[in-house]
Order: C-alpha cells, then structure tokens, then sequence
C-alpha cells in the first residue's frame, strides 16, 4: 500500500479548478446526474483541449472538504476529470474515498500517465491520443493492458488520418476484448455524420458518441 494510500484524509490536499453538478456528457454513463469534480494542471496540450482552464489556477482543498461538498450535492455517480487527474498525487487518495463514501466514481484520464494505482472500484475512462492531437508520443502503452469490462478506452478523432490510426490500433491490441471502446469526433473539425457512416461501413466494434454537454449547453465548463 501507497504512503498516498495510507495518509490520513486531513493530510491529503489538491488543487481544484471546479466541482459542480451536471449531466454526464459522454462514455456509457451519458446522461446520468453527476457530480464533476475537476482537478487543475496537465502535462499534455492536446491541440483540440476544451478545458485549457484548468491547467492551471484552481484552490487548494484538503480531501475532507471536497468530500463534504461532493455529498452535499447528492448524487450517487461522480466523475473525477481534468486536466489530468492522476498528474496530482493525492488524485489515488481522493477516488478511494470517493468509492469508501458510497459513490460511483468514473476517472477521466490522458491515458498518458500510469493508472494502475488507481483503485478498482472506478471505471478509467481513458483516452488514446491520436496523431491530430500533437500528444501521440504520450500514450502510455502499458496503460491497455490494465483495462478491463469496468474501464472504456476513447479516441477523439480529427479527421480521416486519426480514424484510421485508430482502426488500426483497435485491430492490433484487440482493444474492443478488454472494454468499451468510444470513437467521437473533434468537434468543429471532423463531420460526425461523416465519422458514423465510417463506423457503420466497416463494422467497427465500438460506440460513437457526442458530447451531450455540448449540444445542451455548447460549453465545457460550469453545466
Ligand atoms: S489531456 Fe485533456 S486536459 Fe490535457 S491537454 Fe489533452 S484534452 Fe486537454
């Protein structure tokens, strides 16, 4: 066990860009009541990130005090995202209180740093960076083989290049045995009519998605 793992609630501390309850705008969970709890700071820039207001900024807060403010927005599923999450050491300590206090806690994670210390009761939703992201040398490799039925794995895509690159990694690490798998457009960039009729056509053993937050709101922040 981890000195994270093991360090009293008061000790652990973390830099927080927001918490607030909304919609689940993507994975399996899509619209589900969630609370979001987003953690400042990133290592990557991905060239379509929606959130660059987190990198940095945010408030430092002890794990009690979000935990206590998490509750009191009563809700049973909450998401930890970013940034990226698991950049903050005291990320680990905060998904297993999050799971010790009852909650249904999915992770959104770069898929570039290590998630195996992340606690098996989360759902890792992680992403693999595509060439148009500028961040293919991040993918941590190592990271696929740790995924199982509880986890998703989700390819942003930027246009025809980025499809097939990830067509071709779904086909060689035989990505869609370990878990979900979630293909969804860049927003702006690649049609998703276009990206389903791809899907469809060659019989991709996945699940496209839109980002239901944006087609509520178009926003990223705050909803
Ligand atoms: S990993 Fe996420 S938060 Fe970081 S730059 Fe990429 S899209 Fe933005």
């Amino acid at each position: 066990m981890s000195a994270v793992e093991t360090a009293p609630a008061t000790a652990v501390r973390l830099r927080i860009t927001e918490i607030f309850a909304s919609l689940q705008g993507e994975s399996t969970r899509v619209g589900l009541p969630t609370v979001f709890v987003r953690l400042t700071g990133c290592p990557l820039r991905c060239s379509w990130c929606d959130t660059a207001y987190a990198f940095s900024g945010g408030e430092t807060r002890t794990l009690d005090n979000l935990l206590a403010e998490v509750a009191g927005h009563g809700l049973r599923h909450v998401c930890v995202t970013g940034g990226e999450p698991l950049a903050q050491k005291g990320c680990l300590a905060l998904l297993a209180a999050l799971c010790d206090a009852g909650h249904d806690v999915s992770l959104e994670t770069s898929g570039a740093l290590d998630i195996a210390g992340v606690d098996p009761r989360v759902s890792r939703i992680m992403d693999l960076k595509a060439p148009g992201s500028g961040e293919l040398a991040r993918n941590r490799l190592e990271n696929l083989a740790l995924l199982n039925a509880r986890d998703e794995l989700k390819f942003v895509l930027a246009d025809a290049a980025d499809y097939a690159w990830a067509k071709q990694q779904i086909a060689e690490y035989r990505l869609a045995e370990c878990c979900t798998v979630l293909l969804s457009p860049v927003a702006g960039a690649l049609d998703p009519a276009e990206l389903a009729g791809w899907i469809v056509r060659d019989r991709l053993p996945v699940r496209f998605q839109l980002q239901l937050h944006k087609i509520l709101w178009n926003d990223a922040r705050g909803r």
